[in-house]
Parts: structure tokens; C-alpha cells; sequence
């Protein structure tokens, strides 16, 4: 195939825009030295943006146009053939969601080492799909028979897609791994047509977890990638890519945009992913967040709003304050239910005595903290669980007493929610997959919010008087 030529117009438009991407790399290496909390706060968007290009103002604008206008054939034949920096069109690109895949990328991939692009999409199910469909694509001469080897212990709608839209619709094989935290159980199920392992951690609603850089190992030791959901952790918790991981995904909707006022889904890659596909397209290896956002995404359409862009973009930038403030209040909070008589169980990850404690103190810590001895602080995030005494009718009425507690089918919030997983986010996956994750009907999922956590537990124990 040879390469198109271009007229000397838009050679023109391409000469120009080398002084904004130069401007825009000069803002990214200074971006890239800067602390969490000053890149959440400003991300890509600099005084100079703001005062040569959005009339000076000091939060980034709301582009709400659906499509951009240029000024004549050649700049669109630049654009088009993505010679120049541009937009275009909101389902393929827009600047308000550019700047929260610029602050998501800067931070998921802060202090691990490695570079990383992000494609932001309208909902985490939507960065799960286009995470894991370009792996599973048909390659010319390769087997009929592909699968991809994964914990079961997955958020309920991930669950349903890979179950049914994946295995029982597409016939691909997928091979649940019941205990995660167990290498071995993940090295029996692979082989050579395995596409990618997936992980989930801290999972919702049980907070499973495993060694991730052992994972990663095993990953790459088949030359296939580890996609791995971190949205309980957020970036401000925990980084997999400083463990080797390719590929993170995030439900945005969650407590990156604890506001509650918006969905959202990201999907950022490391520079380059291991994988065995192939794919002609070089920023497939390379760049799989960009790849995914210049061609499959532009097909598919799942973009967001950029109202909802804007939503996540204001809340992400006090996440690592608000992630410290909500683990320390659900630390209190476990603390009060371990020694509750009605509870028989509770699932935390930073309860010492939690099983997966000890491997979850490796890798979840809150950036840029410091203990005293130049070691990061252990938080584990706001999401935690507890199984009441009794037959499921106990937890129902615990659960329907809640008066500050919103019983949602929700988490990640400023405010304190709850829902009873098995019959709403594990609904559908019926009782044996239920079993099979450890979701009895006795379950009751708690996220805490940012209340003084002394009124979350004064709410709590007027429920379990209801016993
Ligand atoms: C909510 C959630 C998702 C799905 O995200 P949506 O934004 O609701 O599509 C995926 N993974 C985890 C862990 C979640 O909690």
C-alpha cells in the first residue's frame, strides 16, 4: 500500500500545528513531574490554553459542539487523515473528554515508570468492551477455538457480558478462575489460544484480590496482556501498572466521580502492551488506548457526553484526599461491625484479619502519602461487606431499618449506600454463579461515604436492633 500525498495546503495545516503540539509536549513534560494531586487539579489544561485559546478561563470549558468546523478543504483533509490535531466530531473525539483522558493517563500511570494513553467511553461497560473485543478477533491463520482465562469473582454486569454476550452468544471460550489469589488455579487454565487473563481487585462486592505482579508475570510469560478493573481502587489507591499490568479499566461512574451526577468508563493502556495478536495497525501494540479510540470506538460509538466528561473532570481532582477521607471512615465502620453480635461476618480489606489482608497491604496505599519513614500510608478504599446472623430475612430488615444509608444499587459515593447483592447487581447470574462468587442472600454491600463516620455507625446499629 503506498502512503498518500498530500498538497502543499495541507502540508501548510500540518507545518502550523507542530506549535500547539509542541506547546502541548512542553506542558506534558512538566505535567509529568508534578505530584498526584497537581496533575488532578490541572491536568493538560495550562494558563497558556486557557488564554490563548478558551478566553482565560481557569476551568476547562464545556464543549458541547457536535462537530468542528474548518476553515477550508485543505485543513479538512489534514484533520481527516489525522495529520493535524483535531476533534471533529464528538463520537470520535472532543475536547472536554480530552482533557479527562489526558488527567486519567497522567495519573494511572504516575510514578510506575511507564507512559500510558487513555480513552475515556460512556460507561465502565463500555471500556470493558472495547478492553477486551480487539483481542478477540479472528485472525487469519489462527485456531477456531479461542478463549480468555478470568476471576469469577466480577462486578455482576461484567459477569453477564463475558457469561452471555461473550461465551453463550460469540461461543468463545471463557475460563473462570474461582479462587484468583491462587497462581496455580490461572497456569491451569491457560494455553496457547489463551487471549488474555482478566482481573478484577478490589472486586465488588467481595473485595477479591491476588498478587497482581505475579499475575502480570504469568500474563507475559504467555505473551498475552492482564487487563485488570481497578475501580475500587482508583489511581489515587492503587496503580497496576506499576505491577506490569497492560491494560486498566475503570467504571468513572464510581468513586471517581463520587458527585454521583454523572456514568463514565476509562480504558488506559501502557506503552507498548504485551500481546500475540495480530494486528497491522502499529499503535495497537504500541498505544492500545489510542488505537482503540482512533478506530474500533469511532465505529462502535460508545462516546460520552461531555457534559458527563466535565462531571468526572471536576470530581477527580480531589480524589486522593476523598479517597483517604472515605477508607478511614469505612476502617471505623468495619472496626464497629467485626464486633457487632449480629454480624457473623465481615469483609474488608483492611481488617487484619481478613484472608487477602496481607497481599492487599502490598499494593494498596495512597499516593504521595508518607508514614514518618518515607513509606506510603495503607488505605483500602470505601467499599466493604457484612453477612447478618439469621436466615436472609435478617438482612432484609437490617437493610430496610437504614435511615442516613441510601439503599442503592450504587457505591463509590460521597454518601453512605448499600444494596443487598444478591438480589440486585448478582441478581441475574442465578444461584449456582452466586455460590460459586460467595454472594449468599445474607450479604449486605456497604460503601461509606464521607459522613462522620460516628453517624454511619449510629445509623447502622439502630438496623441491627431491628434483630
Ligand atoms: C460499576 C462497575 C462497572 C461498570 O461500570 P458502569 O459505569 O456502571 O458501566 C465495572 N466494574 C466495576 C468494578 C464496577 O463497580
Amino acid at each position: 500500500m503506498s502512503s498518500p500525498t498530500y498538497g502543499p495546503g495541507v502540508m501548510k495545516y500540518v507545518e502550523e500545528a507542530k506549535k500547539l503540539l509542541a506547546e502541548r509536549e512542553a506542558h506534558l513534560v512538566q505535567a509529568k513531574k508534578w505530584k498526584f494531586d497537581t496533575i488532578a487539579v490541572h491536568g493538560l489544561y495550562s494558563v497558556e490554553e486557557a488564554l490563548h485559546h478558551n478566553q482565560g478561563a481557569i476551568i476547562e470549558p464545556l464543549y458541547l459542539a457536535s462537530s468542528q468546523a474548518y476553515r477550508d478543504a485543505d485543513e479538512l483533509e489534514a484533520a481527516l487523515a489525522y495529520l493535524i490535531p483535531t476533534w471533529c466530531y464528538t463520537r470520535i473525539a472532543n475536547p472536554t473528554t480530552y482533557y479527562l483522558e489526558w488527567a486519567m493517563a497522567l495519573l494511572e500511570s504516575y510514578k510506575t515508570g511507564h507512559d500510558a494513553s487513555c480513552l475515556v467511553t460512556a460507561s465502565g461497560m463500555a471500556a470493558i468492551a472495547q478492553a477486551v473485543d480487539p483481542f478477540l478477533i479472528k485472525q487469519k491463520s489462527g485456531p477456531e477455538k479461542i478463549n480468555f482465562v478470568t476471576s469469577i469473582r466480577l462486578y455482576g454486569g461484567t459477569y453477564q457480558h463475558f457469561n452471555v454476550r461473550k461465551a453463550k452468544e460469540r461461543g468463545i471460550e471463557v475460563r473462570w478462575v474461582t479462587h484468583p489469589e491462587d497462581m496455580n488455579e490461572w497456569k491451569a487454565k491457560i494455553d496457547e489460544d489463551t487471549r488474555f487473563l482478566y482481573m478484577e481487585a478490589p472486586s465488588n462486592p467481595l473485595q477479591s484480590f491476588c498478587d497482581v505482579k505475579a499475575l502480570a508475570d504469568v500474563a507475559h510469560s504467555w505473551e498475552i496482556p492482564l487487563i485488570f478493573d481497578a475501580t475500587c481502587a482508583t489511581p489515587a489507591l492503587m496503580r497496576p501498572i506499576a505491577s506490569g499490568c497492560d491494560v486498566v479499566v475503570h467504571s468513572l461512574t464510581k468513586s471517581i466521580t463520587a458527585g454521583g451526577t454523572a456514568i463514565g468508563g476509562a480504558l488506559i493502556s501502557r506503552k507498548p502492551i504485551v500481546t500475540k495478536v495480530r494486528n497491522d495497525h502499529p499503535l495497537f501494540k504500541d498505544s492500545f488506548a489510542e488505537y482503540v479510540k482512533f478506530l474500533p470506538y469511532r465505529d462502535y460509538g460508545p462516546s460520552p457526553s461531555p457534559f458527563n466528561s466535565m462531571f468526572a473532570l471536576n470530581d477527580l481532582r480531589t480524589l486522593r484526599s476523598r479517597m483517604d477521607l472515605v477508607s478511614r471512615n469505612c476502617m471505623d465502620v468495619a472496626r464497629f461491625l467485626e464486633t457487632h453480635p449480629k454480624v457473623y461476618q465481615v469483609d474488608y480489606l483492611g481488617c487484619p484479619g481478613d484472608p487477602l489482608h496481607p497481599i492487599a497491604k502490598r499494593y494498596m496505599t495512597l499516593v504521595d502519602s508518607n508514614d514518618g519513614n518515607g513509606n506510603e500510608i495503607n488505605r483500602y478504599g470505601h467499599l466493604m461487606s457484612f453477612r447478618v446472623d439469621g436466615p436472609p430475612e435478617n438482612a432484609r430488615k437490617v437493610f430496610d431499618r437504614f435511615k442516613l444509608i441510601f439503599r442503592a444499587t450504587d457505591l463509590g459515593r460521597i454518601k453512605s449506600v448499600a444494596t443487598i447483592p444478591a438480589i440486585s447487581t448478582h441478581q441475574q447470574q442465578g444461584e449456582e454463579a452466586r455460590r460459586l462468587a460467595d454472594i449468599p442472600p445474607q450479604l449486605i454491600r456497604l460503601c461509606v461515604g464521607a459522613e462522620d463516620p460516628a453517624d454511619v455507625i449510629a445509623d447502622l446499629d439502630q438496623a441491627l436492633h431491628a434483630l
